[in-house]
């Protein structure tokens, strides 16, 4: 529903995708027949909200999905669109020329790598996480991952549910060069962008700065709206005048958070759909822990933790995190 937003959102704020030459032919034995065209068997982990219409995706594009998930319901969902369900990571991973995972947290991913996918998958798969996972986690699988022969990336997304469905995701993606070669053609089938971030852990690195300018903005965008309508401004007029003004950011005009002003967004229904607050604040702890390791100073990212997790402890973390306007 709200697949447009988010196209904005990239069209917007994303640098053109920097191209790679392809690894094609493949030229090692960490390079698998994953290029553009070609069908590869891949393994699909988490069939969630994003990861089944990805899967969904992969299948619309040729490639041969092989999925699992705990949930029966999401099984059965990706059953319906064209995969070949199983009923464990292991199986799931048997004979895969490429594994895909799209998970809840770190732990998560932590877990299904070291105990069913490292030593199960052939050592010619490559490997990529498309969850969003704190750095430090993501760079500590693929150590292990590489350790055992495998080639892998993170690949996180900026896009929601919609933007999964539709394909127009954008990835951005840390790895080898010759990792990202042999990603990139998968990806695309998926998304409108993959973007090289750089090394492992580059694309959680790049994903969590992002959200948390996202996060940050978005609060000073609905604290100014805020002020402007008590000191008596008319806010469609303070929206014509600060769009076009220093103030102008992609939280005002891409995706203002005042009903009946701006481009359409999730204010007009009632924040509803859109970017979940609870998920804009995982991602806030995520950029808040990174920069506690990295011992970098971020005293607007850690406000805007602090008022989403208040947002979220009144029971709003359903709603769309622009509505966190309601509470200023
Ligand atoms: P979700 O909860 O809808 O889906 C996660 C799926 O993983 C579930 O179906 C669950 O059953 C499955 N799962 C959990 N543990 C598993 C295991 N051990 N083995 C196999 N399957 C397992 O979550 P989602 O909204 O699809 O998000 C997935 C990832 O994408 C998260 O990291 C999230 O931060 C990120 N993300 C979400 C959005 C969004 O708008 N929803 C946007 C960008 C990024």
């Amino acid at each position: 529903m709200w697949a447009w937003l988010w196209n904005a959102a990239s069209s917007r704020s994303s640098p053109r995708p920097r191209t790679r030459p392809k690894a094609w032919p493949p030229s090692s034995k960490s390079a698998p027949a994953c290029g553009r065209g070609s069908k590869v068997k891949i393994a699909f982990i988490g069939l969630g909200n994003m990861g089944g219409g990805m899967a969904a995706n992969l299948v619309k594009t040729g490639h041969e999905v092989h999925a699992f998930d705990l949930s029966a319901d999401a099984l059965a969902r990706a059953k319906d669109n064209g995969c070949a369900t199983y009923t464990s990571v292991r199986e799931a991973v048997q004979g895969a020329e490429a594994v895909v995972s799209m998970l809840p947290n770190g732990a998560i991913v932590d877990s299904v790598y070291s105990a069913d996918v490292i030593g199960q998958a052939p050592t010619s798969a490559l490997l990529l996480d498309c969850s969003t996972i704190d750095v430090a986690t993501a760079r500590k699988v693929e150590e292990a991952a590489r350790a055992a022969g495998y080639a892998m990336v993170d690949a996180p997304v900026s896009g929601g549910i919609a933007a999964a469905n539709a394909g127009t995701l954008t990835f951005m993606v840390g790895g080898t060069d010759e990792a990202f070669a042999t990603a990139e053609p998968i990806l695309s089938a998926m998304g409108k962008a993959v973007i090289h971030a750089g090394a492992s852990g580059a694309g959680q690195a790049a994903k969590i700065c992002n959200n948390m300018i996202l996060g940050a903005t978005m609060i000073a965008t609905c604290e100014a709206f805020a002020l402007a309508e008590k000191l008596g401004l008319d806010l469609q007029t303070f929206y014509d005048i600060s769009s076009k003004a220093s103030g102008q950011s992609w939280s005002m005009t891409s995706y203002c958070p005042v009903p009946g002003v701006g481009p359409q967004s999730p204010a007009d229904n009632q924040y509803q759909g859109g970017f979940a607050a609870a998920l804009m604040l995982k991602d806030l702890k995520l950029a808040m822990a990174a920069a506690q390791t990295a011992g970098a100073q971020t005293p607007m990212g850690a406000r805007a933790e602090d008022l989403y997790q208040k947002f979220a402890d009144a029971g709003h973390g359903g709603l769309d995190f622009s509505a966190i306007i309601k509470t200023l």
